[in-house]
């Protein structure tokens, strides 16, 4: 049998959710163990600039922000183990038990904060130029594209409301969606007609993304596909925004936890009382961060339920220990 680690609180994830949580909870005197999982440091470390965490750091990459708060983590002794949980053992009630790769693990109450990831096309092309203007997030890094032409892929919410977005700092934005119909919702259809109408947004289905060009500096181009005539475009662009979707990192616990259509972990947080806005359907089992926000998705709110499950967590752990 592996070896066991015993503690108060284990995080689950090492993104802007689980250190936030960690920062919290150390502080409370709960000495929490994080569990990073495969990629330390989450989803902003492939990132380069990050000009939307508050406190005007300038320059500042994913990567360094995510230094620091693994840093400030570690500051207030939190003990950071580098482990991916792999199976639950036990999630009938507290305490919990659940393996990793190299330890078993033994607490009295879970935050999970093991975050999503995005959709992408799976084009070799479009692998070569993730953050060299291919990315998954306009209101991230749609202010790099200021006065210039990008593209959209994609016809759902997300897709429309980012393609609102940049309609509204690029100089062009392309919309490509491989239907003729989109399921956003009708106010933002509405919307987009309007900036289709003046010349913002140009609408192109039902085309496909055959490849994306580029040079050692970037993105320069899209070739795109059309599903009825079989017609070829080649555009001349800057930045591409695949939103194609996002995939909540929560399959590990879907046979125990209540989780959205879309995969994503169901909190307490629709509750008028607001208490334990964090707390999953088993008491003592949080969640925080992308994994249980299908509509933010942002570092800075994933910090924001971190915190709220790490104080959820201690009066838990306050009540029952
Ligand atoms: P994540 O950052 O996704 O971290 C999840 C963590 O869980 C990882 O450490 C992973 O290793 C761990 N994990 C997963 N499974 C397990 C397991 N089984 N066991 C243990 N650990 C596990 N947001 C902004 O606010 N500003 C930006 O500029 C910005 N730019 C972005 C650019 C890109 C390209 C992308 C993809 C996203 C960007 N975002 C940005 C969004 C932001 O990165 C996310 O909203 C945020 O990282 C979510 O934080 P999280 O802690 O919930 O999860």
């Amino acid at each position: 049998m592996k070896n066991l680690k015993k503690t108060k609180l284990l995080i689950l994830g090492s993104g802007p959710a689980g250190y936030t949580a960690a920062i919290y909870a150390a502080r409370a005197n709960l000495h929490p163990i994080i569990v990073t999982g495969n990629h330390i440091g989450g989803q902003l470390t492939k990132t380069f600039n990050i000009e939307n965490w508050p406190g005007n750091f300038p320059n500042i990459t994913g990567k360094k922000l995510m230094d620091q708060l693994y840093n400030h983590a570690l500051y207030f002794n939190t003990s950071i183990i580098n482990d991916t949980i792999i199976k639950i053992i036990n999630f009938d009630k507290s305490p919990f038990i659940v393996e990793g790769n190299l330890f078993r693990y033994i607490c009295n109450s879970i935050i999970i904060a093991t975050g999503s990831y995005p959709k992408f096309l799976g084009l070799d092309s479009e692998k070569k130029f993730i953050g060299k203007g291919v990315s998954s997030c306009a209101v991230c890094d749609g202010f790099f594209y200021r006065d210039k032409v990008v593209a959209i892929i994609g016809g759902g919410n997300s897709a429309i409301e980012e393609a609102l977005y940049l309609g509204e700092i690029a100089s062009k934005v392309h919309l490509i969606h491989r239907k003729n119909n989109f399921t956003a919702e009708k106010i933002l259809l509405k919307k987009l007609k309007i900036l289709i109408k003046n010349n913002k947004i140009v609408l192109h289905t039902p085309y496909i993304v055959k490849e994306i060009l580029g040079n050692n500096i970037g993105v320069t181009g899209i070739k795109i596909y059309s599903l009825s005539n079989k017609n070829v475009k080649i555009l001349p662009l800057y930045g591409i925004f695949i939103l194609i979707g996002t995939i909540p990192n929560s399959v590990l616990f879907k046979e125990i936890l209540k989780l959205d259509k879309n995969g994503y972990i169901i909190t307490n947080r629709d509750k008028l009382n607001n208490s334990c806005f964090t707390e999953t359907n088993i008491p003592g089992i949080f969640a925080a961060g992308d994994v249980m926000d299908n509509t933010y998705r942002q570092a800075i709110t994933s910090s924001a339920t971190g915190c709220m499950a790490a104080l959820d967590a201690q009066k838990f752990l306050n009540k029952n220990y």
